[in-house]
């Protein structure tokens, strides 16, 4: 494999978790900075949140300005609440 591999960063420091090389479901990571640690299934199923997140509210930022330059085009987007993820993608979508 030689595609770039998203990391699993804390979501207050933004550093790496630290974990196992080859974790399994509850290989527990933790941030070096703070010690917030939680599963390797709940820190992917948080990171899988932020990228969501971030890619709707990307997506809703382009959409407005498509909008904007349009009379047409009303448009509705993605209801996104920023919140404070406990741990974040190092790849923004
Ligand atoms: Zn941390």
């Amino acid at each position: 494999m030689s595609e770039v591999q998203a990391q699993a960063l804390c979501g207050k420091c933004k550093v790496p978790v630290q974990g196992p090389d080859e974790p399994a479901d509850d290989s527990v990571f933790a941030c070096r900075e703070c010690g917030r640690s939680d599963t390797y299934a709940n820190i992917l199923e948080e990171v899988g949140n932020h990228f969501r997140d971030m890619a709707a509210l990307a997506l809703n930022a382009q959409m407005e300005r498509v909008a904007r330059s349009s009379k047409m085009i009303s448009v509705t987007g993605f209801e996104v609440q920023p919140r404070e993820y406990r741990f974040i993608s190092s790849v923004e979508p």
